[in-house]
């Protein structure tokens, strides 16, 4: 079995450290607010290169407060990537915002900045940049359009822990940004959990306001806030994996040089692309096929875990129909249904991976109809590839 993503594993191989840290919280008694979180927050902002860290209860919750404490008018327009999981246009959405997709390139997955140019209007607030699979957005670009308008670009930096964009770390790029620590990320807390960074110190004290009742001392509430809190049992244990963040994102990086070569001009395969300036941090390796339902079927069926990220660009979800720009010929609504996640992360090694660009190689060559073409392609979406498999050798 090669798995998507292995938890257990990455447990066992720091069980002493985590469990210590576990050990360590729970005989201070200290579990909402403490020299954990302190110290995790210190310890995040200087690995992002930032004055300030917020801990907070998820990366949903991160953007939302970071909208709530820009103040950005009701019913102003946030411009969001089409495609991304729904965290990042939620928040916008649920504050009372309207959220305007804008498409992400082909290859690198993320915002498409010409489009980001034509959908800016007098109405526009804010741009959410999301860092999607781990790719850095294209901040530079992003900054001198909104710059000069005064429209603040935030970071969803949710998949892209240990990511660096021209010599710079992601969380440090934008007005500010959003991390969230969902246990299958790159840093991922035991638990819910996300986090806000930013360089503004008035802005990191209206966030942590925010999400802590929106008071400073214990019963000293200045506005109606919420309770979004990172807790110290979270910190403890993501104090410890940040020190194995690095070496995770560069196993990563390992993971992808091999699919990159041995998956080059297999098929009909789209591989992703990445700005050599950048340090991908390699949370999805997304590849595109016509075939996509079939090949996973046919990975699965030799115990190969894939994922889709995300079935449903967000425009057609029904959560946004109202917004009718599910019909519009953008590249992300075009090409959700060929979007398929390979296994990537710590947990690999060389020969699984190999492994799996094998299999996949295996799927393109079986011979179909004595044509010695593509298997799948007659036997697309919910047909039985298993049967369809390479069983009889090709005649
Ligand atoms: C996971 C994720 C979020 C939301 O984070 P949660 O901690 O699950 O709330 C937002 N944006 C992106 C791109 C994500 O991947």
């Amino acid at each position: 079995m090669i798995k998507f993503l292995d938890l257990l594993g990455q447990y066992n191989q720091i069980r002493g450290e985590i469990d210590e840290a576990i050990q360590s919280v729970i005989a201070s008694s200290a579990f909402i607010g403490g020299e954990q979180l302190r110290s995790f927050e210190r310890e995040f902002a200087a690995y992002c290169g930032v004055e300030h860290c917020v801990g907070v209860a998820n990366g949903t919750d991160a953007i939302e407060i970071i909208l709530e404490a820009l103040d950005l008018p009701a019913g102003s327009e946030v411009i969001v990537p089409a495609n991304s999981f729904v965290g990042s246009s939620e928040p916008a959405a649920r504050s009372g915002r309207r959220v305007v997709f804008a498409d992400s390139t082909p290859g690198t997955f993320v915002l498409d900045v010409e489009d980001v140019r034509r959908r800016i209007t007098p109405r526009t607030s804010a741009i959410i940049a999301v860092h999607l699979y781990g790719h850095p957005a294209p901040m530079d670009e992003l900054l001198e359009l909104a710059h000069p308008r005064g429209i603040p670009v935030i970071e969803d930096a949710a998949q892209a822990h240990g990511a660096r964009y021209r010599g710079r770390s992601v969380g440090s790029l934008g007005r500010a940004a959003a991390f969230s620590f969902y246990p299958g990320k790159n840093l991922g807390a035991y638990g819910d959990g996300g986090a806000i960074t930013t360089n503004d110190p008035e802005l990191a004290k209206r966030c942590r306001m925010i999400a802590n009742h929106g008071r400073v001392a214990k019963y000293d509430h200045m506005f109606d806030g919420r309770n979004s809190r990172l807790d110290n049992l979270q910190a403890a244990i993501l104090r410890v994996k940040l020190r194995h963040l690095d070496a995770w994102v560069d196993a990563r990086n390992a993971v992808a040089r091999i699919y990159d070569e041995r998956l080059a001009e297999v098929g009909d395969l789209v591989l992703p692309t990445a700005d050599p300036n950048c340090r991908h941090a390699r949370h999805l390796y997304v590849i595109m096929t016509e075939q996509r339902d079939a090949l996973a079927q046919f990975l699965e069926a030799r115990g190969i875990q894939t994922g889709v990220h995300y079935p449903t660009a967000l425009p057609k979800l029904p959560a946004y129909a109202n917004l009718g720009q599910q019909h519009e010929p953008m590249f992300a609504n075009q090409s959700d249904a060929r979007l398929l996640s390979l296994p990537i992360g710590e947990h690999l090694q060389p020969a699984d991976v190999t492994a799996v660009a094998d299999a996949i190689k295996e799927f393109f060559s079986r011979p179909v109809g004595g044509e010695g073409g593509t298997a799948a392609r007659k036997n697309s979406g919910r047909s039985d590839t298993r049967r369809a498999g390479p069983a009889s050798p090709p005649s």
